[in-house]
Order: structure tokens, then C-alpha cells, then sequence
């Protein structure tokens, strides 16, 4: 498994429910068959959404962690399993 830390622009994406950090997150990359791979993102403080749920993970056939693979995954691993209750304001 390899895993890239990165970081986005503060209030882009919701707040990890158990510390709070908007900005500071982890790509993770795991080769699951011959021509497939899992990549998924998670909190900084180790909070893994896909946890128990693993069928949310992105499937990907080479699991790079280049940049657009890791928006594609922190949408589907991460923005679409919370709640979007800590958005940016409007407008800002
Ligand atoms: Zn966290």
C-alpha cells in the first residue's frame, strides 16, 4: 500500500467529524486484483470513512496518487460520505 499526505484550501471540503481538520488529509493506494486497485482518502487524525464500508473505496487501475486521482478520490471517499454541514460560507 502507498499513501501521499496532501493538503487543500481550508473550508473546500467538510470537517472530519472526529478532529475537525478541513485542510490536512492522507491518499491512500491499495492493489486489491491483477488490473485494479483501491484508493481512498482519510483524515489526518487517522479517521477512515471507508472503514467498515470498503465498497466506497474508488476502484482504479493503476491506484496512482497523482493529483487528479486524489480529488477524485477525496470526493467519493470523503466529501460524499459526510454531511455537508461545514462548507465554506456563500460567496466567500
Ligand atoms: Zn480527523
Amino acid at each position: 500500500m502507498s499513501t501521499t499526505d496532501f493538503t487543500i484550501k481550508a473550508g473546500s471540503v467538510p470537517a472530519c467529524p472526529k478532529c475537525g481538520n478541513q485542510q490536512h488529509f492522507r491518499a491512500h493506494s491499495e492493489r486489491v486484483a491483477e488490473d485494479c486497485c483501491e484508493v481512498w482518502v482519510t483524515c489526518r487524525c487517522g479517521h477512515d470513512l471507508t472503514q467498515d464500508d470498503n465498497s466506497e473505496r474508488m476502484e482504479d487501475v493503476w491506484g496512482a496518487l497523482d493529483r487528479e486521482t486524489i480529488i477524485n478520490a477525496m470526493r467519493c471517499t470523503w466529501i460524499s460520505l459526510l454531511p455537508a454541514t461545514t462548507t465554506a460560507p456563500a460567496g466567500a
